[in-house]
């Protein structure tokens, strides 16, 4: 007699480990990998890839799922993929998630390239934020975008992969409506030739899937959380996007979407201010010095 309660896979008869609402489908968990996996395969089939893709690699869960799953279809592809890690210097969180990272990289097969705050800045993110009231995440973002930057330019990869979800988009986007500043909307949209091309293979793949998927292949580790991580804005959006997605499926995948067509669209009507540049360091921002050389001296007013 069939257990009335155990759900069955909607697409074979293997009992289900997620339920897709919007689809009103069950998957079990080889339906479920398999449907990771092709949602990336199809992002990444539109991209004209150039031979070496880099993936943004943390060693959490998003960046983890991220590099097993491009790994397992690459027989797919015509590229193949390296590993980028900051290390940003964050006291009893870093050294742990790097171990991690290195270790995933050795079990995949993956070159693992790591590059230092310390190194590249003089200065690690606790050094540089201690006894500052600024905010870390603000100051931890600009520097680790420029610090993977360089990390790409030196190995010569002209893209790099970021674990994003569609959740991650989805709160982007409500997060943009509700500061009301317009110009968020087109932050990093500019497509310049300096700076590497972002994509972001897990767009439409939800945090339940992308977490699920990373739990089926034991990538799940229990991480030290990072110190600096504040439950701002981005934990209410998501606990309320959440709520909506819970009684309204699919409202994720809209909110996402959205902002996706409007930053398209309008990026067809306005231009993005031009890139000017930075007197003091030579990369290119958004002002006569770039927003990298304004941390490192108002932090550091000495330094010479
Ligand atoms: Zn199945
Ligand atoms: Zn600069």
């Amino acid at each position: 007699m069939v257990d009335k309660h155990l759900k069955i896979c909607s697409l074979c008869q293997n009992p289900a480990v997620y339920l897709d609402r919007e689809r009103e489908i069950h998957l079990c968990s080889d339906h479920l990998i398999t449907s990771v996996e092709e949602q990336v395969l199809i992002y990444l089939k539109k991209i004209d890839l150039p031979p070496v893709v880099g993936i943004a690699f943390s060693g959490g869960k998003d960046s983890t799922a991220l590099l097993k799953a491009v790994c397992r279809i690459l027989d797919q592809l015509s590229c193949r993929v390296v590993a980028l890690t900051v290390d940003e210097g964050i006291e009893r969180y870093r050294q742990e998630t790097i171990r991690a990272a290195e270790e995933t990289c050795s079990i995949l097969g993956v070159p693992h390239y790591i590059i230092r705050f310390q190194d590249v800045f003089g200065h690690s993110l606790d050094q540089l934020v201690s006894g500052s009231d600024r905010n870390a995440c603000t100051i931890c973002g600009i520097l680790r975008r420029r610090a993977l930057e360089i990390l790409a330019r030196n190995h010569s990869i002209k893209v790099i992969a970021t674990g994003h979800n569609q959740d991650d988009h989805a709160q982007t986007a409500l997060m943009n409506a509700i500061s009301g500043d317009v110009r968020k909307v087109f932050s990093g949209m500019g497509e310049s030739p300096w700076y590497a091309r972002r994509i972001k293979p897990f767009a439409e793949v939800s945090e339940r899937e992308v977490t699920l998927y990373a739990l089926l292949f034991g990538l799940f580790r229990d991480l030290p959380e990072c110190p600096y991580a504040s439950s701002s804005l981005r934990g209410e959006v998501r606990a309320l996007l959440y709520r909506y997605e819970r009684n309204h499926p699919g409202s994720m995948r809209h909110a996402a979407r959205c902002e996706e067509e409007i930053r398209d669209r309008l990026g067809r009507i306005f231009e993005r201010d031009p890139y000017q540049t930075c007197v003091s360091c030579g990369w290119p921002g958004s002002g006569r010095v770039c927003q990298v050389c304004t941390i490192l001296t108002n932090e550091h007013p000495n330094r010479t």
